[in-house]
């Protein structure tokens, strides 16, 4: 019983309607959530996981593909919650999640404050706000770029830059699932995307590991902004590439 299920949550979070969706791993002794919500989330998760007759009392891990306030805001919380639960991070990942090293998405915000214009400051302050009460959380287990782990009979660790220095996706082998956090988003016309430039800390990295996702036999791809990417999953990621000037042959 090896099972990937989205869980698609749409929220109004101090602007316009969205949604997100953490995904479930599951198979007949592990049930893995991948990435938790801004704070707040964890009731809009058990609703989600309700929906698709599942329970978090039944989860066994947390993974986190990356340290931002939509995927890993809710996780502190979480652990209080369900404290059986073991939090797995990618090793460079785990020292933001752990509070070890301060935000890049911060560090990022309070570098933008310089020079900007009086009148765009509040809302650029009450970010950083936001982003300063972002609580730390647990890491139970740090992972490697190709760490295999048990899950759904083989989910492998596929180090994805580009977003975030630590970013990573996982791949559930038996269906062909990338589950690709931010490495890519579904834009609002269904194509592919690089997360808003303005959130990713480095181009070339993020168009480097579109090709790394390539090299994996992708059945399916979900998106945590967008979802299950309706269509060819690969001959969108190839596409995408082409937008930027790069051809990938198969
Ligand atoms: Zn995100």
């Amino acid at each position: 019983m090896n099972q990937v299920y989205s869980l698609p949550i749409t929220v109004e979070h101090g602007g316009p309607r969205q949604t997100i969706t953490p995904v479930i791993l599951r198979d007949d002794r592990h049930m893995v959530l991948v990435d938790c919500g801004y704070p707040g989330f964890v009731p809009l998760l058990e609703e989600a996981a309700g929906l698709q007759g599942l329970s978090l009392q039944h989860l066994t891990h947390v993974f986190v593909t990356h340290h931002d306030m939509d995927h890993i805001g809710a996780l502190a919380e979480l652990q209080r919650a369900y404290s059986q639960a073991e939090t797995v991070t990618y090793e460079l990942e785990a020292l933001y999640v752990a509070g070890k090293r301060k935000s890049l998405r911060l560090i990022q915000a309070e570098a933008s404050l310089e020079g900007m214009a009086e009148e765009a400051r509040p809302q650029a302050e009450g970010f950083i706000a936001f982003l300063n009460q972002i609580e730390p959380a647990l890491v139970h287990r740090t992972v490697a770029d190709g760490t295999l782990l048990p899950w759904c009979r083989g989910t492998e660790v596929v180090h994805t830059p580009g977003h975030m220095p630590g970013h990573t996706s996982l791949f559930v082998r038996e269906s062909g699932t990338m589950i690709a956090g931010d490495a890519v988003v579904i834009e609002a016309d269904g194509r592919l995307g690089i997360a808003n430039p303005q959130y990713t800390m480095d181009m070339e990295a993020a168009l480097s590991s579109v090709e790394r996702m390539l090299t994996y036999p992708i059945r399916q791809l979900i998106c945590y902004h967008g979802g299950l990417f309706q269509g060819d999953a690969r001959a969108a990621l190839i596409a995408l590439l082409q937008e930027y000037g790069l051809t990938y042959s198969e």
